[in-house]
């Protein structure tokens, strides 16, 4: 099934809005071993919308259609969506029901002429109803080719897509692939790259394909759907390759982290200077995380170091803010004030002033404690302010990963 997609909506093309829809169903759809053969911005204008649907609907099977379904004047989608298809609008009484079962109490609020608008669909088309919005998805079929509208707001079209959309493209095509991934953390990509290649013979209809995010490599598997279990066993052998440093599939390094944390029965606590509480936010950012996560210090003055965090002023006079044993002791200091096992310390030099000859910019030390063992790496990352500081926290946490294995290997 050839699949294109066509997002509506001049704020995307002024760089307004995101157009996060776009990763959701392109996420949604690989993870399913649906291709998408491309995709097409366009603002809200009539002509384009209408030319564009034409031109899609001659390359693909299935065109889905993100936005302009609202009530207003300026929402086009639908009636194009109509024309193209070569259908009438009609109204359709059950879907006017669910729009005022949705509104309940606030029915009144809308104009009469908002909702008749909504519920109109194309003779032919099957509405997807929503429950989280009044506009209808439609799945508007042409021939044997299929125009399918979703509405734009990201809480609307997520769900939406999940549970109506996807049952019905399932019902209309085979997938053509299976994927697997795996990630490989504080290895560069070019020897990710020369190892694996150079280790692992792949089948000639396996595609592989590297991503390189902060300190972070994706390597992804595609193959012909019904390779399976090839899949699996080379994910196998690339994870066994890479050994610790591989964490496989969807799972970030928070969840990572968070699993072996609970699974230890073990609590965590941070004391953050350069990321200024940015490892919190993905320490959080699997749900649960208050099982295990105490919380952090955002300590960027020498003051707050020594007084939340008990750093001896001393240490800092003698050796400096950005030190192994200002982190170690930052470490310290967060097991003790936050009543942890584990904790994380990190203070560097993120930039773009504040380095010197002995203490470039991306100068970082990061400490890892577990139990009553602190760890110290120093790391000298590269790169502006930001890419510093995404990848002070992927090593971070990544750091603290490895300690944990190794700490769980230990004591079994
Ligand atoms: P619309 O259905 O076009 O009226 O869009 C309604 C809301 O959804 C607006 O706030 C849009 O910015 C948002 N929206 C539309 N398309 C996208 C998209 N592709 N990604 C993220 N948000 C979107
Ligand atoms: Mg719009």
């Amino acid at each position: 099934m050839r699949i294109s997609i066509v997002s509506i909506g001049s704020e995307l093309l002024i760089g307004h809005t995101v157009n996060t829809n776009l990763a959701f169903i392109g996420e949604s759809l690989a993870r399913e071993g649906y291709t998408v053969d491309r995709e097409v911005c366009i603002p809200d204008v009539p002509d384009i919308i209408e030319k564009t649907f034409q031109e899609q609907l001659s390359l693909a099977d299935l065109v889905i259609s993100i936005g302009g379904l609202g009530p207003t004047r300026d929402d086009m989608t639908r009636v194009i969506g109509a024309k193209v298809t070569g259908a009438e609008l009609r109204h359709r009484p059950e879907v006017l029901e669910h729009i005022k079962t949705y509104l309940g109490p606030r029915l009144s609020l809308v104009p009469e002429e908002a909702l008749l608008t909504q519920s109109m669909v194309p003779e032919n088309a099957e509405p997807l109803l929503n429950h989280n919005g009044t506009a209808p998805g439609l799945w508007c079929p042409r021939d044997e080719r299929t125009l399918l509208l979703l509405p734009g707001p990201p809480r609307e079209l997520r769900p939406m897509f999940t549970q109506k959309a996807l049952p019905l493209i399932r019902q209309h095509g085979e997938p053509d692939s299976c994927r697997r991934s795996l990630t490989v953390y504080g290895i560069p990509e070019a020897t990710v790259a020369d190892r694996l290649e150079s280790s692992v013979s792949f089948p000639e209809n396996v595609e592989v394909a590297y991503c390189t995010r902060a300190g972070e490599v994706d390597i992804r598997l595609t193959a012909p759907p019904d390779m399976a279990v090839e899949l699996e066993q080379l994910i196998e052998k690339i994870r066994e390759l890479f050994g610790q440093a591989a964490v496989v599939d969807s799972v970030s390094l928070s969840e990572a982290v968070g699993k072996l944390l609970k699974e230890q029965n073990l609590h965590l606590a941070l004391a953050e200077s350069c990321t200024g509480g940015l490892i919190a936010s993905a320490v959080v950012e699997p749900p649960g995380a208050s099982a295990y996560f105490q919380g952090s210090i955002v300590c960027y003055s020498n003051d707050t170091k020594t007084k939340l965090l008990r750093v001896p002023e001393k240490e800092i006079d003698q050796f400096g803010a950005v030190s192994e044993p200002v982190a170690r002791s930052m470490a310290a200091g967060a097991l003790k004030t936050m009543n942890a096992e584990t904790a994380i310390a990190i203070t560097g030099i993120a930039g773009p002033a504040g380095g010197s000859k002995e203490k470039p910019v991306g100068l970082v030390f990061i400490a890892t404690a577990v139990q009553e063992e602190i760890k110290v790496n120093q790391y000298n990352f590269s790169g502006n302010r930001e890419r510093i500081r995404n990848r002070a926290v992927t090593t971070a946490l990544n750091d603290l990963r490895l300690h944990l294995l190794k700490h769980r290997s230990e004591i079994t």
